[in-house]
């Protein structure tokens, strides 16, 4: 099991590190929310651990961001007793379980698994649903985007800007949400950074029969086969 534990305190990071190695399993440490979501995105983790304080951008917006980004994987958070418990079902952030802090080792192993098990038997319910569009395929496991049977070279940007337009098929999805989407939480970055994101995918979709469209006043939409 691959693990990505976002948590800043280094003696919590060490404790965890140990314990959950120590089952087998690979465990990827981000201690910065600014760069949580990246790794996430690069990782593919089976869970994540997620506490709530950090630097950079705190755990709940981290979370936030990352389900707006089709990020599906299983959510543990780990915070202190008592702080943010009810908010976060008040926020329903999108978390899949609470471990209150500070916890016992083998409740944690025993609330990963359970969340894995879960997250395991509903995505072969669901057939593990990959989104597909014309010869543009997502596949929801490896988070890659296939044409045919070749992944696409994105970078995490266009790769994000692509699954959302591919999940729409059709429909056009507005600038400013797919700022947020690509740029979550980057208040320093010019709004028209999406415009190069959007210029260099299109490029790289010369060969795929896709085209990008814009939409003047709504946004971009994603077509196939003209
Ligand atoms: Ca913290």
């Amino acid at each position: 099991m691959k693990l990505l534990l976002i948590e800043d305190e280094q003696a919590m990071q060490k404790t965890l590190v140990r314990a959950l190695s120590r089952l087998g399993w690979s465990v990827d440490v981000c201690g910065d929310g600014a760069q949580a979501l990246q790794r996430w995105q690069e990782v593919h983790p089976d869970v994540v651990l997620l506490d709530l304080s950090l630097p950079g951008l705190d755990g709940l917006r981290v979370l936030e961001s990352a389900r707006k980004n089709s990020l599906t994987t299983p959510v543990l958070i780990l915070t202190a007793r008592g702080t943010v418990g009810d908010k976060i079902i008040g926020l329903n952030s999108g978390a899949d379980d609470y471990l209150p802090k500070p916890f016992d080792l083998d409740e944690l192993e025993a609330r990963v698994r359970a969340l894995h098990r879960r997250h395991s038997e509903s995505n072969a319910e669901s057939g593990s649903s990959p989104i597909a569009t014309g010869t543009l395929r997502y596949e929801t496991d490896s988070g890659a985007i296939y044409h045919g049977k070749q992944v696409l070279d994105l970078t995490p940007r266009e790769l994000a800007l692509l699954r959302t337009l591919l999940a729409r098929p059709g429909h056009a999805v507005s600038k400013e949400r797919l700022f947020e989407l690509v740029f979550p939480g980057e208040s320093d970055v010019q709004y028209e950074a999406i415009e190069v994101v959007v210029y260099r995918l299109r490029k790289k979709l010369q060969s795929t029969g896709a085209k990008l469209v814009t939409l003047r006043g709504l946004g971009y939409l994603l077509k196939v086969g003209t």
